[in-house]
């Protein structure tokens, strides 16, 4: 079998987490398995190189970010092959260049294009245990780019997918896909299976147990993820195309504070208005998510959007220079707002649900400011500090616990 395993940062956050990672894939690779194993920076490196390079520059250019967060994931296959060959195990790192891990020049959110195997194959070949970076991609000027925060899920999904492996394991410090988030939802319940889309929906609304386009790309490849925890040997959560455990009405509930609203006042209420306006966005690479437009009055209308709050000074900036041509009369920005999401394939045939979710909120008197639905799932802006504790109260009015 060929088996790709990722560790995420707490996993290999110091010495003993680092041999007990490597214990376990000797333990695969000594029954004559071929093991590729993707990695994260150490613990909350990633977060502390951002510390430094903010203290130097507060809008530090986006290619520097990239150079200096590859060092993170280098110094864990690094670590991480030594500590192997300190066991008597012959294992080699590799960064996204020793791989040929090519992705698009977007710094920060870049997407994987093409990987080459052929380096992978051979170390392989040899019985080497092949450690691969996390997170990094280059692109077509042999810059180093990055996925995305919590991108190392993708890495190892896509070369699961170019390796054609048996298995994917993304091991993690919980023990698999719980109903919401467990460390803000105590009595959330761990799920033993969920579908590629239930997943990708609440990976994208907020739950960062896996990074959103890792879903993406084992569902388009169809790679089976197995979700467990990197500490104990307890069974994890199988992501798939389609769940044989009974039907839920809702898997999951999620929550984002990293969003933010951008409202627009006083636009012309005529044809073509919310297309120079998003297309602004949309040529600038800014995601927009849930887009509320106000019913119009005298000749004007508003409409309000959430972007991620990384995009925030971006989206600012291009709106600003483009007032003229947009035409409005105001920006405002808030930040204080959390999205709220019930997700769930069961919601389909099931009239109701949304309406559950608002009396729930209600009872806890928690004011809803914007509404988005899709087939299956319902996602609510409310104020952030009513945030996890809409959560718990939405996540009990579905007997999501235990
Ligand atoms: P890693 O460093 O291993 O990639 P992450 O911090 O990225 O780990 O992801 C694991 C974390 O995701 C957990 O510690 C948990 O707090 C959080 N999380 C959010 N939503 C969920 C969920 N629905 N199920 C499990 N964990 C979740
Ligand atoms: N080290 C990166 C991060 O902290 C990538 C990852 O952990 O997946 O976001
Ligand atoms: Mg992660």
């Amino acid at each position: 079998m060929l088996i790709v395993k990722k560790f995420g940062g707490t996993s290999v956050a110091n010495k003993e987490r680092i041999f007990n990672v490597a214990r376990r894939c000797i333990e695969d690779y000594k029954k004559g398995n071929d093991v590729v194993i993707v990695l994260s920076a150490m613990g909350k490196y990633t977060d502390e190189l951002i510390t430094m390079a903010k203290d130097i520059n507060d809008k530090p250019p986006k290619r520097e970010m990239d150079m200096l967060f590859t060092i993170g994931e280098q110094m864990s296959v690094a670590l991480m092959s030594m500590a192997m060959d300190s066991l008597g195990v012959p294992a080699v790192s590799l960064n996204a260049f020793q791989v040929a891990m090519h992705t698009t020049s977007a710094h920060g959110s870049a997407r994987l294009k093409k990987i080459d195997a052929a380096r992978i194959r051979r170390e392989l070949d040899n019985r080497r245990i092949v450690v691969v970076t996390g997170f990094q991609g280059i692109d077509k000027y042999n810059d180093y780019t990055t996925l995305g925060r919590g991108g190392s899920d993708t890495t190892a999904v896509a070369l699961a997918a170019a390796l054609h492996a048996d298995a994917c394991e993304i091991y993690t410090d919980v023990d698999g896909v719980y109903t919401a988030d467990p460390r803000k939802v105590p009595n959330a319940r761990k799920l033993k299976e969920i579908t590629y889309d239930e997943m990708l929906d609440l990976a994208t609304l907020g739950a960062g147990v896996l990074h959103n386009r890792s879903v993406e790309m084992a569902k388009k490849y169809g790679v089976p993820l197995v979700v467990r925890s990197s500490l104990n040997n307890s069974e994890g959560t199988v992501v798939k195309e389609e769940v044989t455990v009974e039907r839920m009405l809702i898997s999951g509930v999620a929550l984002d504070t990293d969003a933010v609203r951008i409202a627009v006042i006083g636009l012309k209420d005529s044809p073509g208005v919310a297309f120079k306006l998003f297309d602004t966005l949309a040529k600038k690479n800014i995601n927009v998510d849930m887009i509320l437009q106000s019913i119009g009055r005298a000749g004007t209308k508003d409409i309000s959007f959430t972007v991620d709050k990384n995009d925030l000074d971006d989206a600012m900036g291009v709106l600003e220079a483009n007032q003229a041509r947009i035409v409005y009369s105001e920006l405002h920005a808030e930040k204080n707002i959390a999205k709220l999401s019930i997700v769930g394939a069961g919601m389909m045939s099931n009239p109701g649900v949304a309406a559950k979710m608002f009396e729930s909120l209600y009872n806890e008197g928690v004011n809803i400011n914007m509404i988005a639905t899709s087939e299956i799932r319902v996602t609510v802006l409310i104020n952030e500090k009513d945030g996890v504790r809409a959560m718990n109260a939405v996540h009990d009015a579905f007997n999501l616990a235990d």
